[in-house]
């Protein structure tokens, strides 16, 4: 072999350069990776809403040994407890042997995903067609919802105040639902039509039926009537028990592999369950961490974090309290010397369109998880900026545990932007960063993954989760 010329050594001593982990990964962590989004795979199949995502992650706890936090309760090292917030959000944390007031561990991620929700009142009949009407959930692209098979999740409250569980377009025997979209001999003016009202707002209404209820009975509304009749023969609820009801459309197509070699999977709402469920996986993992772990699910992200089970509610600080109580202490001095991880996705490099990105800051599928200082938008407004000193902390944490990993930035300056929970965890002072998984179409119904990528967030949270 020839000899490395000098700016070649001086290179490998100082540039940064971030490695492919196809290449930095031996064949047996690779087939480890893949092994583990078998795992990934199922929770996404199973777990397609919020609350779906919180059953899971319950099922997967409690058979790891977690019971529900009794706060009345003592709390010593290697107890594992949860608390379900409203079967919306979930907090999951394995006491630590190190005292309580020199701080948690947390790795927070959040499991709710654009989608369509049902309107209060949604069923209306228009020309012999049954439809549900919505209101779309979070930063969608509104064109991308037409023309793909449609499945509902969800739960109704009914009059008798009996919750039922609605899931429906799964099955490959159950029937799915879709918005219609013109068609391209008509389309002309649609066309026209700027990107964000090719389809409205209004128009995205889901087919639901076509038949009417057989009758002499010409009072019209009869399709809406056979609905109605389907709906209580199968689930025993009326029109009115809407009102009591969280009602989502998704996608209904199964996570899958993508790619001639596997390494890819394509899947609705990788944003942000390829962060929740190594956030959970990696916390299973603990016996007894030296910190306090705790990971949290959390709902409402894709709105702002809103409501009480949203990260900007006092759910986290109230677990922190009854915690710290336990031992005696106050949250404030427990959470001040915390350190999380915001567990959330970050856009990947796309080489169809590459100019909405930097190149030298920004994530590429199978380069690891991506550490992101900032997100916010227009001067880093609405981010809270990781420290250089956590920064530090995080690039020590993975470096020796063999973590892949990279730097991101969400989007070119001044290209757009966005926000992740990080800065709502930053404000109950403790040291925050967002670090999680590249994604491509992120906030489509279909987005794309590396399996290799989400095995890196396992491995990054529980070097977080474990640390000394
Ligand atoms: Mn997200
Ligand atoms: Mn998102």
């Amino acid at each position: 072999m020839a000899e490395k010329t000098q700016a070649e050594l001086l290179r490998e001593r100082l540039a940064y350069k971030p490695g492919l982990s196809t290449k930095l990964l031996s064949e047996e962590e690779i087939s480890k990776a893949d092994a583990y989004c078998e795992g990934y795979k199922a929770f996404m199949n199973a777990a397609k809403t919020e609350r779906e995502a919180v059953s899971e992650a319950v099922k997967l706890a409690e058979a790891a040994g977690f019971v529900p936090f009794d706060y009345k309760k003592p709390l010593k090292a290697g107890d594992k407890v949860y608390r379900n917030n409203r079967g919306k959000s979930l907090l999951l944390a394995v006491i630590g042997t190190r005292p309580i007031t020199d701080g948690v561990s947390i790795a927070a991620a959040h499991i709710d995903s654009p989608r369509l929700d049902l309107k209060p009142n949604p069923l209306y009949e228009d020309h012999d067609l049954a439809y549900f009407d919505t209101h779309y959930y979070g930063g969608i692209k509104k064109y991308q919802w037409t023309a793909i098979p449609l499945a509902l999740h969800g739960v109704v409250v009914r009059k008798d105040g009996e919750t039922v569980q609605i899931r429906i377009g799964e099955d490959p025997g159950d029937p799915v639902f879709c918005v219609t979209d013109l068609l391209p001999h008509l389309g002309t003016e649609q066309m026209q039509r700027k990107a964000t009202e090719v389809v409205k707002g209004e128009d995205l209404n889901l087919l639901i039926g076509s038949r009417p209820f057989r009758c002499d009975d010409e009072s019209g509304e009869l399709v809406k009537l056979n609905i109605l009749k389907l709906l209580n023969e199968k689930y025993g609820i009326v029109e009115a028990d809407f009102l009591s009801a969280e009602l989502e459309i998704v996608p209904a197509f199964p996570a899958r592999d993508l790619g001639f070699d596997r390494s890819m999977i394509g899947a609705y709402g990788h944003d942000d369950r390829v962060c929740a469920y190594p956030a959970v996986t990696s916390i299973l993992e603990l016996e007894k961490p030296a910190y306090t772990a705790v990971t949290i699910l959390a709902d409402k992200e894709e709105i702002g974090s809103e409501g009480n089970t949203g990260m900007q509610s006092a759910f986290l600080r109230y677990f922190i309290a009854d915690i710290a109580a336990a031992f005696g202490e106050e949250a404030r001095h427990v959470l001040s010397n915390s350190v999380c991880l915001s567990a959330d996705v970050n856009v990947a490099y796309d080489p169809i369109y590459p100019d909405v990105v930097e190149s030298r800051n920004c994530a590429f599928i199978n380069r690891g998880v991506v550490l992101t200082k900032y997100t916010g938008s227009r001067g880093k407004s609405d981010t809270s900026d990781a420290s250089a000193e956590l920064m530090y902390k995080i690039r020590r944490l993975m470096d020796d545990r063999q973590v892949v990993w990279q730097v991101g930035e969400l989007g070119k300056v001044d290209m757009g932007g966005g926000g992740t929970v990080a800065k709502y965890i930053a404000d109950l002072d403790v040291d925050t960063v967002d670090l999680g998984v590249p994604v491509l179409s992120m906030h489509a119904p279909y987005e794309v993954i590396s399996k290799l990528d989400v095995y890196m967030a396992h491995r990054a949270f529980y070097a977080l989760l474990a640390r000394e």
